[in-house]
């Protein structure tokens, strides 16, 4: 980093690689900060191309999107999606269970008390049933229903949010056309040198195969596994996190449809890792995430192909990858966005909502000068709290298990967890209390969700729901119930909202 003496005006961004994080994070700088002046460019190379997976998101993205002025239908239309209202979890605790992360709330909370803690006291009634059945967009999903949001806070229809499953491929030339729209200059090339200041050592331009030279004063690394600036030029190290989490590849391949088209992503667990299933408009999207120290790629493959509920579109794809995070994901006058800054499994759909928390915090602490240690070093401990929280929830999944099937599962139910994990199992098992993160990605129900899914039952449950009798705290289940279903019932076929409602691809 240049010392303050000497800084300069920060003028002309440089973003390298042209996939899902190149170019949000093209057309979010574009969006927000075009109209300052400064110079947006981004160099891809089609001869490399993208990794092409990352299907599933989290409903942040919305936010995202709305914020830089993306149509939804446009959009929809154009990447094939679909909506998404949670993940749905088959045979992670034992062998038969299924389970719904939901995008949104269990029941209601009443005089400050979360709504799980009065079902919990209750919970062995023979006429209270499962949690899943208090939460709108779990029936919805079980039903195969979609409706947007309510903005009245009044109304059950409130208490969820949606996000997006789309096609990869199509994904990153829609944000290219956003980002060019808006004033980002295209170059298309290998970048082949990286050059650095002999004395700061901050990253001056990079070298095309053509022998071109673009200077810059920040540049982004959008390379992917390849990390290019932030790794091979500014050799910024990588924290692994192979022991919690050691798959380390995944087999992909598209299928065709099969069945109503679902608004919801599937995770299955397999005997060395999960497999995954993305229903789209015109595919559907299909993985298998392993651990190599526990299968082989040939028995990862056979186990995804014959689980597909479709005929094959394309011949199967493996993919390495390590878990962990870069040491420091902005390095001098280098950031890394997306998965040149690090990977966490797909488990929860959280790499596209790092990029997306990536480039917020670039926004939010976007240097005016050349002088941005302070910048860079607050950038690191929030995105550094983003993955470490994100970490100890996909181990969860792992850890919280009776099976006993395979070699893998028995290393991950009783493997050593981050003392921050033990801390909320231990919280949630005595009382039922979920302790809450000032800051990062799930929140509450997101973890009530998990750690009751994962067959972690409270021990007890939070005095305070005794201020209500029993039979009072069971006709307020059994009306909330009723409306849940009734609410949800009242909601579109998945499939027929977007034809109905100009999403589908056709319209693109
Ligand atoms: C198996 C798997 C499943 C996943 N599933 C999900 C999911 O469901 N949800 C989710 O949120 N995320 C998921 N992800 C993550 C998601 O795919 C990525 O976060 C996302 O695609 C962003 O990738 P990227 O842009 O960082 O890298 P890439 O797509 O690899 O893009 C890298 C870019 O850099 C360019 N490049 C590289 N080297 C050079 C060079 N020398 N010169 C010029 N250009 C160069 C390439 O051409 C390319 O344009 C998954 C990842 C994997 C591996």
């Amino acid at each position: 980093m240049s010392g303050a003496g000497s800084a300069k005006r920060v003028k002309q961004v440089v973003v390298i690689g042209g996939g899902t994080a190149g170019w949000m994070t093209a057309a979010g700088l574009a969006s927000m900060l075009g109209s300052t002046g400064l110079k947006i460019t981004l160099i891809e190379s089609d001869a490399i191309g993208i990794v092409g997976v990352g299907e599933a998101t989290l409903p942040h993205i919305k936010l995202f999107n709305d914020t830089i002025g993306v149509d939804e239908a446009e959009f929809m239309a154009a990447t094939s999606a679909t909506f998404k209202l949670g993940i749905e979890f088959v045979d992670w605790a034992r062998k038969g269970d299924s389970y719904i992360h939901p995008f949104g709330e269990f029941g209601l909370a009443n005089q400050g008390v979360p709504f799980h803690q009065y079902w919990s006291k209750m919970r062995n009634d023979p006429d209270v049933g499962p949690l899943d059945e208090y939460s709108l967009p779990v029936v919805a999903c079980r039903k195969g229903k979609f409706q947007r949001p309510s903005d009245d806070p009044r109304s059950v229809l409130s208490t969820y949010r949606y996000a997006y499953q789309f096609d990869a491929l199509q994904y990153a030339p829609f944000m290219r056309k956003h980002g060019e729209a808006r004033g980002v200059t295209r170059i298309e090339g290998k970048v082949t040198g990286v050059h650095q200041d002999s004395e700061s050592g901050d990253i001056t331009s990079v070298t095309l195969e053509d022998g071109q030279q673009i200077a810059g004063d920040l540049f982004v690394d959008c390379t992917g596994f390849f990390g290019l600036l932030i790794e091979k030029a500014l050799e910024t190290g990588y924290e692994s996190w192979s022991d919690f989490l050691p798959c380390d590849r995944a087999v992909a391949v598209p299928c065709e449809s099969a069945g109503p088209l679902l608004p919801y992503t599937r995770a299955t667990a397999d005997k060395a890792g999960w497999r995954w299933r993305i229903p789209l408009q015109h595919r559907t999207g299909n993985g298998h995430v392993y651990s190599s120290g526990f299968t082989s790629d040939d028995a990862a493959q056979q186990a995804l192909v014959d689980n597909l509920d479709g005929k094959l579109l394309a011949d199967p794809r493996i993919l390495r990858f390590a878990t962990g995070k870069r040491r420091k994901l902005w390095n001098r006058n280098c950031i890394a966005i997306g998965l040149s800054g690090g990977f966490l499994e797909p488990l929860e759909s959280t790499s596209i909502y790092l990029i997306q928390e990536g480039i917020t915090k670039l926004l939010e602490l976007f240097p005016d000068t050349s002088d941005f240690t302070v910048e860079a070093e607050e950038y690191n401990r929030k995105m550094d709290l983003e993955f470490e929280r994100i970490r100890d929830f996909l181990i969860l999944h792992y850890h919280a298990t009776e099976r006993d099937d395979s070699d893998f599962w028995n290393y991950m139910r009783t493997m050593k967890v981050p003392a921050s994990l033990t801390e909320k199992m231990e919280l949630f098992r005595a009382s039922g209390r979920i302790a809450s993160y000032d800051h990062g990605l799930f929140l509450v129900p997101s973890w009530i969700a998990v750690l009751l899914g994962q067959r972690i039952e409270p021990t007890g449950y939070d005095w305070r729901v005794d201020q209500l009798d029993a039979d009072e705290i069971r006709r307020h289940l059994a009306g909330l119930r009723t409306h849940m279903d009734q609410a949800a019932s009242g909601m579109d076929d998945h499939g027929e909202f977007l034809s109905t409602n100009g999403l589908a691809m056709s319209a693109a």
